[in-house]
């Protein structure tokens, strides 16, 4: 085997199960585990903090360029600006936030090529709505995934509920509605599966059956004859 750095891009819309998933897979395979939604929501949490319209691309793009963004303990803390924002960026609004600043070319520009800097250092297992399409169109290996929209808000009610959070079904069942529209009717590198992406409806499957689905395309993938 080389030595060569292996990118596993997750992409799909909200609640599909990538940050599950990719956390798992990471730990797995000793990768580590990038979490490209959470670098939107920082940049989001900064602007609503700063009293920044969330439309104001000039500030937001001098925002996503300064943003100090470290994902920490195996990406699974994340840290802006030297500040533990973890618990933070987990709610509705950042969910509506990150969404609406992920559409402005400026802020993806600058929070991509922050990814790629994390890419090119070691092997990771990147999840987000354009890795597979846009930050490493050349990715080894690409998952897209995907599940119905009950199902979708099903997930995110239960672990809204687990964190004490109120949650009401057919409300974050029209908040991921909402959010997959916007972040796939966007101009820029919006929600798309790649051609070259393995489509993995994940709507019936347990975490484990995902899990073992994938590590096999990555098997596929990465041996025989391209390895
Ligand atoms: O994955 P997560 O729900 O944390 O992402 C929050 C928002 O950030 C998404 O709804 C999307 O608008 C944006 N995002 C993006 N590109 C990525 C990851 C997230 O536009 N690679």
């Amino acid at each position: 085997m080389s030595d060569r750095k292996i990118i596993l891009a997750i992409d799909g819309p909200a609640g599909a199960g990538k940050s599950t998933i990719a956390k798992r897979l990471a730990a797995r395979l000793g990768f580590l585990y990038i979490d490209t939604g959470a670098m939107y929501r920082a940049v989001a949490l900064w602007a609503i903090r700063g009293g920044v319209a969330l439309n104001d691309s000039h500030k937001l793009d001098q925002l996503a360029a300064m943003a100090e963004i470290e994902l920490a303990e195996q990406g699974t803390r994340v840290i802006l600006n030297g500040e533990d924002i973890t618990s933070l960026i987990r709610t509705q609004v950042l969910s509506d936030a990150a969404s609406q600043v992920s559409a402005l070319p400026g802020v993806r520009r600058a929070l991509v090529d922050k990814q790629r800097e994390m890419g090119a250092v070691q092997s990771v297992v990147m999840e987000g709505r354009d890795i597979g399409t846009n930050v490493f169109p050349k990715a080894q290996v690409k998952v897209y995934l995907d599940a119905s929209v009950e199902v979708r808000a099903a997930r995110r009610v239960r672990d809204l509920r687990a964190k004490g959070q109120p949650a009401d079904l057919a409300v974050v069942a029209q908040e991921i509605r909402d959010r997959d529209n916007r972040d796939s009717t966007r101009a820029d590198a919006p929600l798309r599966q790649a051609p070259d992406a393995a489509y993995l409806d994940t709507s019936l499957m347990s975490i484990e059956e995902v899990e073992e689905a994938i590590l096999k395309i990555y098997r596929d993938r990465t041996s025989n004859g391209k390895g």
